[in-house]
């Protein structure tokens, strides 16, 4: 009889490429197989299984955690033109991330991974600000077109009924781009949910930026939502707990957040967020030290690292050569989702394991012990860098001692 902990329902594991496909495979071995008898689905997203199935395993994946609630995605190769030839690829596939927060929908929420002994590059922050970062729509579900002579362009609107209505969006004299983008109230009005939700849930204020001024119509709809949503639903609730809704122009809601203490949740238009979401986790030390968990409308979560397959460790790994990959914010994905499978499923003991995995994580880097990305910014005296492999060994040996 193994005393291994049990998962009552499969978690969709979705694993990657590159470095963090290595990172992944030990983060299992390493931290997870010998306490957790793993009960997942897995889809491989690695991108010669995307090529050989014609995408179709990513649509399979985000259907999957459809059925099950919970995903965990390890990170993935969005090919360009030198991927084409690296992997031979049939086709330049989309981004795996966009085609799982188009199917989902939703809302990505990132944190930053505290620690004692890690300074930001921002004093004043001193508590962890959360990005909400709307994940559909907008420039990441444009069409766009090249202007390639003289002639005009305009916006043309044809109801179900048969009513058109056109704008000039401009005439061109010459050569140009232009570029069309939406949104959908539905979207928008999930998004506002979600980022009240998370606010009331974490204590914490929400903040809202778009810019309005400028955008009359579209950013400004996002104002009204927003608005609307707080009056009806959760003014009452915020008051009772003390925290507080603002909205205010983005230009001056990053003046604002720079000056802050942090604790705040930055709710941010789907651009903004992609940005934003990097300059914070860099000011509070590195993009391995934030979690990202996608929000769905209905209920779904999807846990990943916030970074990329870090290609340049992957191919010094390839040659042979030791790697201090920082395996943070994987494993903080893995803990994030099963932590949620564990509070979905009554499983208690899920909980506590991801906590204490959470907790050994922390303390290690609080220890000294640390990978080449933190070398800087670590205010100890006292260090060792470490890596990829030995970092996550130093991870368990305190795993062990909590335990
Ligand atoms: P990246 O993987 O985020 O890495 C960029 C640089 O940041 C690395 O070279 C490394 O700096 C540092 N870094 C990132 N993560 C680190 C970690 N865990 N530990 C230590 N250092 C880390 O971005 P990229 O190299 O530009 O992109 C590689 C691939 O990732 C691309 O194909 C891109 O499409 C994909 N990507 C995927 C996702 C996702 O799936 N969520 C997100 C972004 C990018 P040093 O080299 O200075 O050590
Ligand atoms: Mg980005």
């Amino acid at each position: 009889m193994s005393d291994k902990i049990m998962m009552k329902t499969p978690l969709v594991e979705m694993d990657g490429d590159e470095m963090t496909r290595i990172i992944w495979a030990m983060i299992k071995d390493i931290l997870l197989k010998p306490y957790v008898e793993l009960n997942t689905e897995y889809y491989d997203l690695g991108l010669k299984k995307r090529d050989e199935t014609d995408d179709r395993i990513t649509v399979d994946a985000a259907t999957a955690i459809k059925k099950y609630g919970v995903g965990v995605k390890c990170a993935t190769i969005t090919p360009n033109a030198a991927r084409i030839e690296e992997y031979q690829l049939k086709k330049m596939w989309k981004s795996p991330n966009g085609t799982i927060r188009s199917i989902l929908d939703g809302t990505v929420f990132r944190t930053p991974i505290m620690v004692k002994n890690l300074n930001s590059y921002i004093p004043t922050w001193q508590k962890p600000i959360t990005i909400a970062r709307h994940a559909y729509g907008d420039v990441y579900k444009n069409v766009e077109y090249r202007v390639n002579k003289p002639g005009k362009v305009e916006l043309v609107y044809t109801s179900e009924d048969g009513q058109v209505e056109k704008q000039l969006v401009h005439e061109f004299k010459d050569k140009g781009v232009v570029m069309g983008m939406h949104n959908t109230d539905a979207s928008i009005t999930s998004f506002a949910r979600a980022c009240f939700n998370f606010a009331l849930g974490e204590k914490i204020d929400l903040w809202f930026s778009t810019k309005d001024t400028i955008s009359k119509i579209y950013d400004h709809r996002f104002k009204d939502v927003f608005q609307e949503i707080y009056e009806n639903e959760y003014q009452d609730r915020f008051e009772a707990a003390g925290l507080e809704y603002f909205y205010t122009l983005i230009d001056d809601l990053v003046a604002r957040v720079v000056r802050s203490e942090g604790g705040v949740l930055w709710a941010c238009k789907n651009y903004d967020g992609d940005v934003m979401s990097d300059m914070v986790a860099t000011a509070f030390g590195s993009l391995a030290m934030m979690t990202s968990v996608l929000v769905s409308p209905e209920g779904y979560y999807e846990y990943e690292a916030a970074h990329g397959t870090v290609q340049r460790h992957y191919y010094n790994h390839l040659k042979g050569m030791k790697t201090s990959t920082n395996s943070m914010a994987t494993i903080f994905a893995w803990t994030g989702a099963l932590k949620k499978r564990g509070e979905l499923d009554g499983s208690q003991d899920l909980v506590a394991f991801a906590d204490k995995l959470e907790k050994a994580s922390i303390q290690t880097i609080e220890d000294g012990i640390i990978t080449k990305d933190l070398d800087r910014l670590l205010t100890s005296a006292e260090r060792r860098v470490v890596d990829t492999e030995e970092f996550l060994y130093q991870v368990r040996k305190r795993l062990d001692e909590i335990a």
